[in-house]
């Protein structure tokens, strides 16, 4: 009898140490597995973090998981959830289980003074180990903000070009048709343009179209989008905008222009049309009502500013 019982418990402690020695050895293979990764890896048993690959420990400037654990067990906190169209995941003390393994979610990590973008990827390993993998695309990031920059921007005047005003105008005329807001559209074009050309060379004409966008982009309040509508030609897009205030902007511009010494031409002048958006316009429509408003302006004697009819 005490020999049965003897040999049951022996067989049970061995099963457990094979058990355990099992467990311990599949740890220290995932912990082998990821230092192979060359992006950020952690282990986690889906609330603490198990271990973190160096690359990881490296970027949050720890010296170890010692180091790490003595400040946060919780992968919660060293990341933060960048929100896709309001969608949340991390909410739960087991969300590593609701994100599938082809839908990374995007988020940040910060260290001092500087923070990353990452794609993060969550891997079931087994019921009690996932791996979690963060790809950094920071780089990625960036170039594409250079490449969406140069594609927005008019290479000589650094201002917003034709192109980003028109897809801005688009969403404007949507945002105004779906609230009732109220915007307004600013055409201007400067005043015997030709004649500094001809006076002073394409060189100093190029200086002014400069100046006179740097001049006009200061002036304006952060809503307003200016951009070059074509050769001496400019346009304002003011949000929430009426067009009695929008002729109050317009003239202020007006005066500064008037005012202002541009280098090598001393004084440069502009005409304006300014136009309300009315329900029902197209683009278009607005458009030509701005660019008779500065007809207007340009034949009753230059340096004016015209409100469009209708
Ligand atoms: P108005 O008062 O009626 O507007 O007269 P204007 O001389 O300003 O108008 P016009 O349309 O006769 O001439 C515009 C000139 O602008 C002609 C063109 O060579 C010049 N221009 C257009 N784009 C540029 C540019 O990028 N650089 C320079 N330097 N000149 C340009
Ligand atoms: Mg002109
Ligand atoms: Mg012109």
């Amino acid at each position: 009898m005490y020999l049965c019982i003897l040999l049951f418990a022996l067989t049970l402690l061995l099963l457990l140490l094979f058990y355990y020695y099992h467990k311990i050895s599949f740890d220290q293979h995932l912990r082998t597995f990821i230092e192979f990764n060359n992006d950020i890896a952690v282990i986690t048993d889906r609330m603490h973090i198990l271990v973190m690959n160096q690359t990881g420990l490296r970027f949050l400037g720890q010296k170890d998981m010692n180091a790490l654990l003595s400040k946060t067990r919780y992968l919660s906190k060293l990341i933060k959830e960048e929100s896709t169209e309001g969608n949340r995941y991390i909410t739960s003390k087991t969300w590593v289980t609701k994100i599938e393994r082809d839908h990374p979610i995007k988020v940040t990590i910060s260290r001092p003074a500087i923070t990353h973008t990452f794609m993060m990827y969550v891997s079931k390993i087994n019921s009690h180990r996932y791996l979690i993998t963060f790809q950094n695309i920071s780089k990625v990031l960036a170039e594409k903000n250079v490449m969406t920059q140069i594609a927005e921007k008019d290479e000589l005047t650094q201002i917003y070009n034709r192109k980003k005003f028109n897809s801005m105008l688009s969403l404007a005329i949507r945002e105004a048709t779906v609230y009732a807001t109220p915007f307004t559209i600013t055409l201007f074009d400067i005043d015997h343009f030709k004649s500094v050309n001809d006076t002073y060379g394409h060189n100093v004409g190029d200086k002014v179209l400069i100046q006179m966008s740097a001049l006009v982009r200061n002036l304006l309040r952060g809503d307003d989008l200016l951009a070059r509508w074509g050769g001496e030609e400019f346009i304002i897009l003011s949000p929430s905008t009426r067009e009695n205030d929008a002729y109050e902007l317009a003239n202020r511009l007006r005066r500064e222009i008037e005012l202002f010494p541009f280098t090598d031409v001393k004084k440069m002048t502009c005409s304006f049309g300014v136009a309300e958006f009315s329900k029902n316009d197209t683009a278009a429509e607005l458009i030509q009502k701005a660019d008779k408003a500065l007809y207007k302006a340009k034949v009753s004697g230059r340096n004016k500013v015209s409100i469009a009819e209708g």
